[in-house]
């Protein structure tokens, strides 16, 4: 995560309100918000993506929890 800032869109009545948000914080969706220069940091370092924040999904696909924590693992991680 870095000090950039995203500006997004969130609902707001029967528009959209424009928010500025800080990278790593949580959009209106639950998503996790980054800029793109750590979005492409982290498509790198999280070949298979992930759902709610980076590294939450194995290599195998497996949702892992929402820790940044990588050493969250699967059971087939487990057996290798
Ligand atoms: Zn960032
Ligand atoms: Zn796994």
């Amino acid at each position: 995560m870095c000090k950039n800032t995203i500006t997004i869109y969130v609902p707001n009545g029967y528009g959209m309100k424009r928010v500025e948000s800080k990278c790593g914080n949580t959009g209106a969706y639950g998503e996790i918000l980054l800029y793109a220069n750590c979005e492409e940091k982290y498509v790198k370092q999280y070949p298979q993506g992930w759902r709610d924040v980076p590294g939450d999904i194995c290599k195998h696909g497996n949702y892992v929890g929402n820790s940044y924590c990588p050493d969250h693992i699967c059971g087939q991680c487990e057996d290798e």
